[in-house]
């Protein structure tokens, strides 16, 4: 789709040239960057689709930034097409186990870079649309894919506990969750959480969620539910 951001990072200057120039023309945005923090720092800027990745770069090597990456929740979807040369067998490897999508080895044919990058958005958009799952209820939108909650539109900060506790309660609106429950949905959060702690934190949620947090009950004896 033309629009689509495309990071470049390649510490090159004519193959990032050659890139950015046939990139553009068939429609892309194109980012640069000429080494491997400056790569992260853009990304953290402005997320962009895809990112080409040298993995031959002067600070951090382009295995680094991949790791960096697909480390970070923010990142960690971005998909990534690895640049190699012929000799970097190993290299190959590893970017892929780190989480890389694709690879290309240099010399490469700017028609096949874009026939690669094609396909590999093409299946990017696959899956995000397989994976859509938000869930709505009354005026609050859980975006589980993107850890995201919009409350009448707007943007909350939710804690990750926070995060998981509202997903939890609103996958069955009307259902009561006993404390336990709750508790039992949200380990692997490294939290420690009691049922004391399970009462603060639906606190929190109530407060942040506004005129929204209305919605979100108390079942005396028993537990939780959203309305
Ligand atoms: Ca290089």
């Amino acid at each position: 789709m033309p629009g689509e951001k495309i990071l470049v990072i390649e510490d090159e200057h004519d193959i990032r040239e050659l890139i950015s120039y046939n990139l553009e023309s068939e429609g892309y945005d194109i980012i640069k960057a000429s080494s491997g923090n400056e790569g992260i720092e853009k990304v953290q800027k402005n997320v962009p689709d895809l990112i080409l990745l040298d993995i031959m770069l002067p600070d951090i090597d382009g295995l680094e930034v991949c790791r960096k990456l697909k480390r970070e929740d923010a990142t960690k979807d971005i998909p990534i097409i690895m640049l190699t040369a012929k000799s970097e067998d190993s290299d190959i490897i590893s970017g892929l186990e780190l989480g890389a999508e694709d690879y290309i080895t240099k010399p490469f044919s700017p028609r096949v870079l874009i026939a690669r990058l094609r396909a590999v958005l093409r299946r990017n958009t696959d899956a995000n649309e397989a994976e859509s799952t938000v869930l709505t209820v009354h005026e609050i939108q859980i975006d589980a894919k993107k850890h995201e909650v919009l409350v009448e539109g707007e943007n909350i900060n939710l804690s990750a506990t926070e995060f998981a506790i509202l997903s939890h309660l609103a996958t069955n609106p009307g259902w009561v969750f006993s404390r336990n429950q709750i508790i039992d949905a949200v380990r692997g959060q490294n939290y420690p959480v009691t049922e004391r702690s399970v009462d603060v934190q639906i606190l929190g949620i109530r407060k942040k969620l506004g005129s929204q947090g209305r919605y979100i009950e108390t079942v005396r004896g028993v537990g939780y539910r959203i309305k």
